[in-house]
């Protein structure tokens, strides 16, 4: 089977988040002799890019309504990734440091579709699916549907996964004309909220739908991100499966980004030996527990509450616990952060960034990770942390419902129920309790780090998916 896997991340190359991570190791997971799994990301100005080898394969020039763009394809020649990585360069819209946040993110995107599908126009064989990401890709399936110029495109199965429907890829009507033409007709597809809606589009127009994880799917159909009716109507072909993990990369056995390495069988030792070097570098005292956040911070990740819990937290247990956070977003909030480096200097320290070796060692040196979202797709970071012999701490919600379960009832973590700072204080008081009872907190330490979140088996659930959407595809 050849099988594209189309998005906007994909770790090592480009990351902000879970996407990257998912698109880097799920293919990987996926290739094998009969599998030829390609990856297509943009090409956009980082690390990866200046400090591997490349070689085009296409070039051409995309039309985005009056405007074109030249663009080419470049092939990473190793393949040391485990599988065949594209990179789309569009010099004038990707060229540039960041990912995101461009206000031309619309064009940049819708472009990156475009050329995608203009070059596997182009070549002598025919994907047996096309795998889309996210609202970056919401637009494959309809052209591939309904523009007449990727009509020998059209039979090829299409699957969207939703790893975030906070976002949308909403643009007005006024740029309808970007889009190759397509018979007005079928204009509906497009439209949500009086809008082109990139992700609705996908939802519409792909053969299935997935979310990142079963409790994920089960929330989106009631909660208010605007398209639970789309969700409701699209029910019978939709599943959760939860995502995976690379445990190549995250391994505290052989993590080249963590100092000392450990495994299950001497994981106390080791992970107390980096946290005092951690604490070092924070001016922390490592006898005591660390409590630490990773990840972006925007009130969808509880991260507004992380403020006033740091405050909270070290006036309850002044001179008992250390946090440490590392993260960056929404400024308001990383100011606050930042100024109560004062106040708590030698228990609190925050890292306002994107640290991806800082991230590996705060998973291995960490004794609990707050994870406060309101909404959490998945959530990778519970199951790094698991692997790393760190407890999560978490709200229920979404994917993190589906994979952590309180000490109590004899799980892998401690839970909470309402995104409050009452909730994440109690859950800190219980964490504080349990870090006391030193044999008590280890074997909810082993039954983490025994458990299995690899890849290995969610990635032959998508293919049993694809095999099924292909034979539906055959019948009809
Ligand atoms: P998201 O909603 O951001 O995709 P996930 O839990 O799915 O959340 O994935 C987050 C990923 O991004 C993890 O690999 C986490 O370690 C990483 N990450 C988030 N913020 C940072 C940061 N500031 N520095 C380094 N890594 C980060």
């Amino acid at each position: 089977m050849e099988i594209f896997h189309i998005g906007a991340e994909c770790y090592p190359v480009a990351k902000v988040g879970g996407l990257a991570d998912v698109i880097g190791s799920l293919p990987k997971y996926q290739s094998s002799e009969e599998n030829k799994v390609r990856v297509v990301i943009p090409c956009y100005q980082t690390a990866f890019r200046s400090e591997n080898d490349f070689e085009c394969v296409h070039w051409g020039k995309l039309k985005l309504g009056n405007f074109n763009f030249p663009f080419s394809v470049l092939k990473e020649t190793s393949n040391k990734l485990g599988f065949e990585l594209y990179l789309i360069e569009i010099p004038e819209l990707f060229d540039r440091p960041n990912i995101y946040n461009y206000r031309d993110d619309i064009e940049r995107f819708l472009s990156f579709q475009i050329a995608t599908l203009d070059w596997i126009l182009g070549r002598s064989s025919i994907p047996d699916i096309i795998h889309c990401h996210d609202h970056h890709t919401g637009l494959i399936p309809f052209m591939k549907k309904y523009c007449p110029k990727y009509d020998k495109l059209k039979n090829i199965p299409t699957l969207i996964t939703i790893h975030n429907g906070l976002y949308q890829g909403i643009f007005t009507f006024n740029k309808l004309y970007y889009l190759p033409e397509f018979n007005l007709i079928n204009i509906k597809e497009l439209e949500w909220g009086n809008c082109i809606n990139s992700l609705a589009t996908a939802i519409k127009c792909a053969d299935e739908v997935t979310t990142v994880s079963p409790s994920y799917l089960n929330e989106i159909n009631h909660s208010d991100n605007g398209l639970e009716t789309l969700f409701q109507r699209v029910r019978h072909k939709s599943r959760g499966i939860l995502n995976g993990i690379d445990v190549d990369v995250w391994n505290p056995n052989s993590d080249p980004m963590v100092e000392i390495h450990y495994s299950i069988e001497n994981f106390v030792e080791g992970k107390q030996r980096n946290k005092e070097q951690l604490c070092a570098l924070f001016n922390m005292n490592p006898t005591k527990p660390l409590f630490s956040f990773i990840g972006r911070l925007y009130n969808e990740k509880g991260a507004d509450l992380l403020p006033k819990v740091v405050t909270s937290a070290l006036t309850t247990f002044e001179n008992e616990i250390n946090i440490l956070i590392l993260g960056y977003g929404d400024v308001e909030i990383e100011n606050q952060l930042t100024q109560l480096l004062s106040v708590y200097n030698g228990k609190y320290n925050v890292y306002i960034g994107y640290n991806e070796e800082l991230a590996h060692k705060v998973y291995a040196s960490s004794d609990f990770i707050l994870i406060p979202s309101r909404t959490e797709p998945c959530g990778l970071n519970q199951m790094y942390a698991l692997r790393y012999g760190t407890i999560p701490i978490v709200r229920r919600t979404g994917g993190l419902k589906d994979t952590i379960i309180d000490y109590e009832d004899n799980g892998n973590g401690i839970c909470h129920d309402e995104a409050s700072v009452e909730d994440v204080c109690d859950s800190i008081q219980r964490a504080v309790d349990l870090f006391k009872n030193k044999e008590n907190i280890k074997q909810i330490r082993i039954k983490g780090m025994s458990e299995d979140h690899s890849w290995k088996n969610v990635s032959q659930e998508y293919l049993e998916l694809y095999n099924l959407i292909i034979a539906k595809k055959y019948e009809s």
